[in-house]
């Protein structure tokens, strides 16, 4: 049997990390978890330590570091153990990991994309934070270090696979699929709780991303994130709304020919694509969809009055520089406010916008994207959003 692959999951305690560590423990020891990195030192982060004993294990504050070295004390295969920004990073472009499953959550996905990238690691990204913020930067670190970003967001690894062995130049359209979440039939935002948008019908994902699902800002970060993996522009990739979940994003060619890929709506299955590509591992009982049994798919446009997001997020990947990413730290604070209680479903947006017309007065959009201009103006973002939630 081949020497397993060693590989380092970034956010195992998330929704994506614990589906990659699923589909890792399903498959027979063809992988090995040599790191781990998480928020907090919980209960379920000593649980995967115990169950995979990686080498190096980090979280985010002090704190949770004390609380860590505390925990393995006296366990026989305690990891190295590291904290904050800096762990992250180090962990992302460890020594020996062949693959880094970047499921961390938001910004904070920002560097250790870029570090695993410099390191020459290959990338299982499903952080589209990153590239939305950073994408011209991401992208020019795979090109210079000669590596690959392989999507884990399941309408990219659609794309992904439509696109293989297929020449750039003959993709015409990229169509991303969007669910609609749980709010597609309801004709006003008034009144949505968290508790309501947190209740997705299709994937069972995080917080942020669920949220984000709700107010369609999801899609308009998967666009960016899309136009950067594929080199696409912006006005040839189209979301269409499909509540079935069955298709999950199309390509069509310069011929007239449509490749769409359908599968169930199980995160596990692009982590383990990703996982294992170039090859498609054979996994008993899985779901594929019963086409019978679903009878029929359908496909509308998205309502753009109604999710002003999806528009927010094509204007600032348009208007280009550092506007995507101020875009994407003030949804992140507005998210995080909406489901502390603090603003409703429909000033999301508000508070977006709010963001981006200051960015643009500021002369953000003519900005040269570096990564320390990314990180200012991501962090001048959320304090804007900030100072405007609190006017609340
Ligand atoms: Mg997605």
């Amino acid at each position: 049997m081949k020497r397993p692959e060693k590989i380092v999951i970034l956010g195992s305690t998330g929704s994506i990390g614990q589906s990659t560590l699923t589909v890792v423990r399903e498959s027979a020891g063809k992988f090995e978890v040599v790191g781990l990195a998480a928020g907090r030192a919980s209960d379920e982060l000593q649980r995967q330590i115990d169950e995979f004993k990686p080498q190096v294990v980090a979280v985010r504050s002090n704190d949770a570091y004390d609380r860590l070295v505390r925990l393995n004390r006296s366990k026989p295969h305690a990891p190295r153990m590291m904290h904050g920004q800096e762990g992250l990073e180090r962990l992302a472009a460890l020594p020996g990991a062949a693959k880094i499953v970047n499921a961390l959550s938001g910004g904070a996905g920002i560097r250790p994309s870029l570090s695993a990238l410099n390191a020459g690691k290959s990338l299982l990204l499903a952080n589209k934070e990153a590239l939305v913020a950073a994408g011209e930067i991401i992208m020019k670190s795979a090109k210079a270090n000669k590596t690959t970003i392989l999507p884990v967001d399941s309408e990219h690894s659609a794309i992904f696979q439509c696109l293989r062995g297929e020449s750039k130049k003959s993709v015409r359209k990229l169509y991303i699929t969007a669910s609609g979440g749980p709010f597609l039939n309801r004709k006003t935002t008034k009144g949505i709780t968290a508790q309501m948008a947190l209740r997705h019908p299709k994937w069972k994902m995080g917080p942020k991303v669920t949220v984000d699902s709700a107010t369609l800002m999801n899609k308009g970060l998967e666009v960016i994130e899309a136009m950067w993996l594929f080199d696409v522009p912006l006005e040839r990739i189209r979301v269409l709304v499909h509540p079935e979940c069955v298709i999950h994003s199309m390509v069509e060619f310069c011929d007239g020919v449509t490749i769409a890929q359908l599968s169930a709506a199980d995160m596990k299955i692009p982590i383990r694509y990703a996982l294992n590509y170039p090859h498609r591992a054979a996994v008993e009982n899985v779901q594929a969809p019963d086409f019978a049994g679903i009878g029929k798919l359908t496909f509308f446009e998205p309502d753009l009055r109604r999710f002003p997001c999806l528009e927010l997020a094509r204007a600032a990947a348009d208007e280009k520089g550092l506007l995507p990413a101020m875009l994407s730290a003030a949804d992140e604070v507005a998210v995080e406010a909406f489901l502390k209680g603090r603003i409703g479903f429909g000033s999301i947006p508000l508070v977006i916008e709010y963001v981006l017309d200051k960015g643009r007065a500021s002369g953000a959009a003519k900005e040269k994207v570096t990564l320390e201009a990314v990180l200012a103006a991501d962090s001048e973002a959320r304090s804007m959003a900030r100072e405007y939630i609190k006017r609340q």
